[in-house]
């Protein structure tokens, strides 16, 4: 079985638009597909509708932008439903937080000598209440401040370089609980990027499970083939289903097409086991 739980499209920070990216996945052999643009579900409408005509199971996803413990994590949220009440309220919150966010990314690259940078992100951006740093990024590589989109990120959008603000995102337990709320399964994306010490990590994944995740991403287009079989591990200690996905945004900014990763290991269970 083809799964692919994880990708993006252009109502958050991907290339494609949502049913550019479906049909993507459909000629990659996708048979099943969810879309978990960041922080909003605006997407995921037209994506449904283009999955049914091509044939794709489609799944509504989200991926939600939280801060633990200072530091940022991503929970993507499967099996959602997108009109939830409780989850769009919690989404929209974030979204304002990000419209502020990014005003302060556009005024700490102005102070260090990088001037319009958020009328030029604003320019890539399809979805204006969502912003990103991919946005900035793609603005800043088009006008010749980094080689690329990746330099970009590592000479002025992480931690300790001039475009990078503080921000804090949603609390776990809240982004869990809306997921709940709307009758989805809450999965830690991509838990390998994060490079948390092994304590940390642990106190980490014993809070998710506690208020109420349920799965993690072991096969991941951020993981290399030694983190799969190391969170295949932590799945197993935690008790938690695996997931896989490719977190596909666009040719030249993913490591991994739709649908191209590695199976989970035969062991864990699945996210979609019971779907
Ligand atoms: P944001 O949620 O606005 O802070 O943006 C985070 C997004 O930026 C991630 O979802 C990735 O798509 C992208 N991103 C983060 N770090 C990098 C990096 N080092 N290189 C390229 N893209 C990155
Ligand atoms: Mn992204
Ligand atoms: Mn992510
Ligand atoms: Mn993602």
């Amino acid at each position: 079985m083809n799964v692919d739980l994880h990708s993006h499209s252009t109502a958050s920070d991907g290339l494609l638009k949502p049913q550019d990216l479906v049909a993507r996945a459909a000629a990659n052999g996708v048979e099943i597909l969810a879309l978990t643009d960041h922080d909003g579900v605006s997407g995921l409408s037209e994506a449904r509708a283009k999955a049914e005509s091509e044939g794709v199971r489609f799944v509504d996803g989200v991926e939600i932008s939280v801060t633990w413990g200072g530091s940022t994590v991503h929970i993507v949220g499967l099996q959602i439903d997108p009109q939830d009440p409780v989850l769009r309220s919690g989404l929209e919150s974030i979204r304002e937080g990000r419209v502020r966010r990014a005003e302060k990314i556009g005024e700490a690259l102005a102070a260090a000598g990088v001037p319009d940078s958020l009328a030029g992100a604003k320019t890539y951006a399809e979805n204006p209440n969502l912003i990103s740093r991919s946005h900035f990024a793609r603005h800043l590589a088009k006008t010749g401040w980094a080689r690329d989109v990746k330099s970009v990120f590592q000479h002025y959008l992480v931690k300790g370089k001039p475009g990078f603000v503080q921000h804090r995102w949603a609390s776990l337990g809240d982004a869990v609980s809306w997921i709940r709320a709307s009758g989805g399964i809450a999965v830690v994306a991509h838990p390998g990027r994060y490079n948390f010490p092994r304590p940390e990590l642990h106190a980490f994944l014993a809070q998710f499970r506690d208020c109420g995740g349920a799965g993690i991403e072991v096969v991941t287009g951020s993981h290399s083939p030694e983190q799969y079989v190391e969170y295949a591990r932590i799945a197993r200690e935690f008790g938690f289903s695996a997931s896989r996905g490719s977190d596909y945004h666009g040719k030249g900014e993913s490591k991994a097409d739709l649908g191209a990763l590695p199976q989970l290991p035969d062991d864990l269970k699945p996210v979609w086991h019971d779907w």
